[in-house]
């Protein structure tokens, strides 16, 4: 059994073992991408629910697309056009889901705890689409398999994540899934964003860009969080391109074989120049592709779904 709990609810509740379980099994998945038919009738029969409480274009495109693959039946849901809106409780719209016999449901909302809650009321499975601030771990997992691919095993390398730390809860899965691997993190970003009590995740923070990426393998632009209050944390877009943005110039001092991830959605020429988003280093599509292809595993293995199962793998 590759993953132990009924649940993904975050990096930091995942073991090492299980991260590299769901990334095998991922790049299982990931080979049938290229085949013409890339559906397979392993889901057919159950149901999941796409419940988005938070604005979202690729993850949920993302689930929705693995869900597919597998030939699940899908229901989505999104907050605004539904019984929030008459104040119905988080608790009594997932009970109300869970009556209607689901198997699955994939959450995302902008209260931090949110999917645990849910996993918690439930007797189905919870997947965390991103909780506030707190986790995104489907995200963590194909930025690490995105790193993999091109580093095999990651004991040792060293990846930078820039940007709006205190805001992402993408920081917080990477730093998670990326320590618990053997990683080496360092944070960098101003000091309004980039707490330094997060030196107590074993990772180290550097607050000068240019130090920060000297070494790096791996860096990972984050979005500034302008909906999180990030705004008021930084002078103005202009200040923080010039202090923390990635330029050419950046890139230009970077090992020759170091490579760019961003989350998306990008703020382009605020976080990262429109140059380098479209630059030799990024592998932004490559982390969209390898997000579908982790959300199947995940899908596939908390349904119980067998590893044996499935065919051979390329590597990552
Ligand atoms: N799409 C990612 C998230 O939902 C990253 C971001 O929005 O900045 O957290």
């Amino acid at each position: 059994m590759i993953l132990k709990n009924k649940d993904v609810l975050g990096l930091e509740s995942l073991e090492a073992d299980e991260i590299l379980g769901v990334l095998e099994i991922a790049s299982r998945f990931r080979a049938v991408f290229d085949r013409p038919v890339r559906n397979v009738p392993i889901m057919r029969g159950r149901t999941v629910v796409n419940f988005f409480h938070e604005p979202s274009t690729r993850t949920r495109i993302s689930f929705e697309l693995a869900e597919k693959r597998l030939s699940a039946d899908i229901v989505n849901f999104s907050a605004a056009n539904s019984s929030f809106k008459k104040g119905e409780t988080l608790r009594d719209t997932a009970e109300n889901l869970a009556a209607m016999k689901i198997d699955m449901l994939v959450v995302r909302h902008s209260s931090p705890g949110s999917a645990r809650y849910l996993a918690q009321v439930l007797d189905c499975s919870v997947i965390n689409a991103g909780d506030g601030a707190h986790e995104h771990p489907t995200q963590g997992l194909l930025d690490i398999m995105t790193m993999r691919q091109r580093l095999g095993d990651l004991r040792g390398r060293k990846v930078t994540i820039i940007g709006d730390i205190a805001h992402s809860r993408v920081a917080r899965s990477n730093i998670w899934g990326l320590t618990k691997l053997g990683a080496e993190v360092t944070l960098c970003g101003p000091p309004t964003m980039v707490p330094g009590a997060l030196e107590r995740m074993g990772v180290v923070v550097e607050y000068d860009l240019h130090r920060a990426v000297a070494d790096a393998d791996v860096l990972n632009v984050l979005r500034i969080q302008l909906e999180r209050g990030a705004g008021k944390t930084f002078p103005g877009n202009r200040e923080y391109h010039r202090m923390y943005g990635i330029t050419e110039d950046i890139v230009r001092g970077l090992k020759p074989e170091a490579f760019i991830l961003h989350p998306g959605p990008m703020n382009r020429d605020v976080e990262i120049a429109g140059e380098v988003a479209d630059g030799p280093r990024q592998v932004i599509l490559d982390q969209v592709a390898n997000g579908v292809a982790v959300r199947m595993a995940l899908i596939y293995l908390l349904s119980g779904g067998d590893p044996g199962a499935l065919g051979g793998s390329d590597k990552g």
